[in-house]
């Protein structure tokens, strides 16, 4: 197994080359997380879950910590991203042990207070998994070795090339101000032309599971949809969610010229269609999750807020399927145990993995947030 992570390790710093966040062809880590055997139809049983999972991920980049090729890559970035990934890990595994029983999978022994007892708790409860869990780790453990790569890569490439794995400013939201087990469902990229399904199955999936999501909308696609339908019309499709901006063109706001007058020009046409609930524009997602401080001054200048994520469903990706990107994020929501959630109504994937997800949650005392309190 060693000698394989550092294979992909190599691949890994290789990787870091590649220019934009979103290439194509760079690979994404997926799970359908099938092997777990129990339900989470309980919080003790999401909190089971969820020390698994995140002693899991801690192995995984305690065993990268050790090895001997550093990353490559911004070092101050890197550092700065892993002390923040340490902590939120720590804190985190804290939170599950909240609903320890006796003699219950990693409950063993005082809860880690820092990173150094989390590794050891992890590696400790691991080692004696019961046999039931070992398909689960065989499953998961390569997942977590793949998404280490993608985290790594993205905080690598930071600040030269901005994302979602830091902060520009403490203003920017990620997710990690909800409270434990509450988490934002986010859709970029939309809307897709009238007839075309998309944006109109997953807001209808949404609506009718009682939940209000924040899609954040481009445009041109804006535009076009607009031109073929009506404001009275869009604002129907978004009935019960909340409307954010995802810029005039799905191109880095990080670079390209027209990104402030593409804001600029979208923004007032964006707020004459915003739906009943919403009575203000004022959430922002740029293409790419890239940015500058020039960016966030416009923002605060309208009043407006960029909201980025913690947790990227990757459903965009041609490896991906419903059930992967279903199996990537409630992986990833027993790791972050709360956050915004990114998936995309312009794909097929959303509509596919949300079921699941909100079936497999039920129960385990996991809220999702109304976008109108963000
Ligand atoms: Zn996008």
């Amino acid at each position: 197994m060693h000698r394989r992570f550092r294979l992909l390790t190599a691949f890994l710093c290789s990787s870091l080359l590649a220019p934009a966040a979103h290439a194509g062809g760079l690979k994404v880590s997926l799970t359908e997380r099938s092997q777990w055997p129990s339900p989470l139809t309980s919080p003790r049983a999401f909190d089971v879950a969820s020390r698994a999972e995140i002693a899991a991920f801690t192995e995984v980049m305690a065993d990268a910590d050790a090895s001997t090729e550093p990353p490559a890559g911004d070092a101050a970035s890197l550092a700065k991203w892993k002390e923040r990934m340490h902590g939120v890990l720590v804190e985190n595994f804290a939170k599950a042990r909240e609903t320890c029983a006796t003699g219950a999978l990693f409950c063993e022994g005082a809860v880690p207070k820092d990173w150094a007892a989390l590794v050891a708790t992890s590696r400790a409860g691991l080692a004696k998994l019961p046999a039931d869990l070992a398909p689960w780790y065989a499953e998961q453990k390569p997942f977590y070795q793949g998404y280490l790569y993608e985290l790594v890569r993205l905080a690598g490439l930071f600040p030269k090339t901005t994302s979602e794995i830091l902060p520009l400013s403490p203003s920017e939201k990620f997710g990690l101000e909800l409270p434990d087990r509450s988490f934002l469902l986010t859709f970029d990229d939309g809307p897709t032309p009238k007839g075309a399904g998309g944006t109109d199955a997953v807001t209808s999936l949404v609506r009718a599971e009682g939940i209000h999501a924040a899609f954040f909308l481009l445009g041109n696609n804006y535009e076009a949809r607009r031109k073929a339908t009506s404001v009275e019309q869009l604002k129907a499709l978004y009935s019960g969610m909340c409307v954010g901006s995802h810029g005039q063109e799905h191109k880095s706001h990080a670079s390209w010229a027209g990104a402030v007058p593409g804001m600029e020009s979208f923004h007032p046409k964006l707020a004459e269609s915003l739906p009943e609930g919403q009575t203000k524009l004022t959430l922002f997602r740029p293409p790419y999750g890239q940015r500058t401080p020039e960016i966030l001054q416009v923002l605060e200048r309208g009043g407006m807020k960029n909201i980025l994520w913690n947790i990227d469903s990757q459903d965009w990706h041609a490896s991906n399927s419903g059930p992967k990107a279903a199996g990537r994020v409630l992986s990833l929501m027993l790791v972050w145990r709360h956050g915004n959630i990114l998936f995309h109504d312009i794909h097929p994937k959303a509509a596919e993995a949300l079921p699941r997800i909100w079936r497999d949650t039920r129960g385990s005392g996991v809220k999702w947030v109304d976008c109108h309190e963000e």
